[in-house]
């Protein structure tokens, strides 16, 4: 009896890994022709200054899959990482959010907000990358420091001669640079010192201690500071609660984004 319920649930266990496969293969496959289908969406959730005031938007990827539904990017960009897909994606990703800065620059109450896009480190690797994005922003007419371009931790990892290089490229396009999720990867506080960065994101797993996880709050705190004496910008992601938003505040900290203020979503 018991025997034939371990075999069940070993078959249950086979069965599903295996969907999980075909669901992989699948959206591989379908992700190819998501750009030619024109599938790809860009969210955009609002980023609010110290007087509660919109002062930017992170442009979020989404994929109206025609049988899924939306397909978060968690579940699709690791995918288009492995495939180099991220690669024409991430083009796709820059033109878009450049031709809504444009666009933007010709209303009054839009023409000083910044959107800031993700840059993920094998698009950023890419030797065109730079070239290209003088290419985008000239051709769109955007204006290039009401662009920001998210990097992560993960990617000075790399060749940090080449990645240093390369930063120093784009300050010198106008563009603006962030370092998202600070504090969940690997990166050294040299790296701060050298880097031609405008602005930390410090990451939402630290928010979300707050008020009450010692630790997250001694390093969202030692953050700030360090930021302030460093002459970065720092923005609070994953700010949900009041509460989280006063203490931030009261600590300096005087650029949000989160739930409390608006969730991703897209524009008109
Ligand atoms: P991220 O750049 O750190 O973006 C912030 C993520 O936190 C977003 O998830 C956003 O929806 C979510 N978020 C915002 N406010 C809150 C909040 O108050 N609470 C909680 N729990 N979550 C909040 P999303 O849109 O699923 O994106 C996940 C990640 O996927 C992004 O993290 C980014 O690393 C990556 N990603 C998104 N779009 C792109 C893209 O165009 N290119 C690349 N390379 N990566 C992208
Ligand atoms: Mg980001
Ligand atoms: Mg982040
Ligand atoms: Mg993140």
């Amino acid at each position: 009896q018991a025997k034939a319920a371990g075999g069940n649930r070993l078959r249950f266990f086979d069965d599903a890994v295996q969907a999980a496969v075909n669901r992989q293969v699948r959206l591989e496959a379908d992700l190819r022709r998501a750009l030619q289908r024109d599938e790809l969406r860009l969210f955009y959730q609002v980023q609010v200054d110290e007087d509660g005031e919109v002062s930017g938007r992170e442009a979020l990827l989404r994929w109206a899959h025609p049988q899924q539904g939306m397909v978060s990017p968690g579940e699709f960009i690791p995918l288009a990482e492995e495939t180099g897909l991220i690669v024409p994606i991430g083009r796709w990703v820059v033109e878009t959010a450049c031709r809504r800065l444009a666009a933007w620059t010709r209303d009054p109450a839009l023409a000083d907000q910044a959107i800031s896009v993700n840059v993920s480190p094998v698009q950023f690797s890419e030797g065109t990358f730079v070239s290209e994005l003088r290419e985008i922003l000239a051709a769109t007419g955007a204006p290039p420091r009401r662009l920001v371009l998210e990097v992560t931790e993960s990617l000075l990892m790399q060749n940090p001669e080449c990645v240093s290089q390369r930063l120093s490229e784009l300050r010198e396009l106008g563009v603006r640079l962030a370092l998202d999720d600070f504090g969940t990867g690997y990166s050294s506080l040299n790296y701060l010192k050298r880097l031609s960065l405008h602005e930390l994101k410090i990451d939402a797993s630290f928010v979300a201690g707050i008020p009450f996880e010692p630790a997250d709050m001694a390093i969202v705190d030692t953050t700030l500071t360090l930021a302030n004496r460093l002459g970065l910008e720092v923005t609070a992601e994953g700010v949900e609660t009041e509460e989280q938003h006063r203490w931030l505040q009261a600590r300096g900290c005087r650029r949000f984004q989160g739930f409390l203020f608006g969730r991703p979503e897209p524009l008109a």
